[in-house]
């Protein structure tokens, strides 16, 4: 399936400079979604996870229905402030401005398998902090699973020991 059609790019979004790869519109045809979701629980199910963790929002997006497929648990990653009981916290720098993440610290066992899920792969940062709790935590990242990346971003560059899964491809 051709998933890039059914991802609309806006220009200058959010700020001026930068091409936004707009998932909604993926989501809004329901038989591409199912698709898109199905290809990347395919491949988390040859990574014997047993949590799948995801930075909100669209992390939910794509790692809810993950989880939900594989039988596994789902973890919510948030800015700092949102989640409600202890967490521990990681500081990161986003393709646009700078900001905090935070999970809860009961979240993940030690020596548990994590699969990492976002909608889109850029500079890497929101999924370095993610890895940063889930390590923090004791967690052993498996895998990750992105629909996009955005290969000229270089996102990789810091990620090579991990195996990444994305979707679509923009170079
Ligand atoms: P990174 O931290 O890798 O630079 O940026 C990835 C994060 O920013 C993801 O959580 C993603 O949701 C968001 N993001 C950055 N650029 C885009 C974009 O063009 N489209 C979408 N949908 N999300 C983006």
């Amino acid at each position: 399936m051709d998933f890039k059609e059914h991802i609309t790019i806006i220009e200058d979004y959010p700020k001026e400079g930068v091409r936004f790869k707009d998932i909604t519109t993926l989501m809004q045809n329901g038989p591409v979604y199912k698709k898109a979701i199905d290809d990347m629980t395919a491949f988390a199910a040859n990574q014997e996870i047993d949590v799948v963790v995801g930075p909100e929002a669209r992390g939910f997006v794509v790692g809810c229905p993950i989880a939900y497929s594989l039988e596994k648990a789902f973890v919510p990653v948030r800015k700092k402030g949102k989640l409600p009981r202890e967490t521990v916290d990681a500081d990161y720098g986003l393709e646009y401005g700078e900001s905090s993440l935070s999970i809860h610290k009961d979240a993940i066992l030690p020596g548990q398998n994590v699969l990492i899920t976002d909608d889109l792969l850029a500079t890497g940062g929101t999924v370095e902090a993610t890895v940063k709790l889930v390590e923090e935590l004791g967690g052993h990242v498996a895998g990750m699973a992105f629909m996009i990346e955005l290969l000229y971003l270089n996102g990789r560059k810091n990620l090579s020991q991990y195996d990444i899964f994305s979707l679509v491809n923009f170079e």
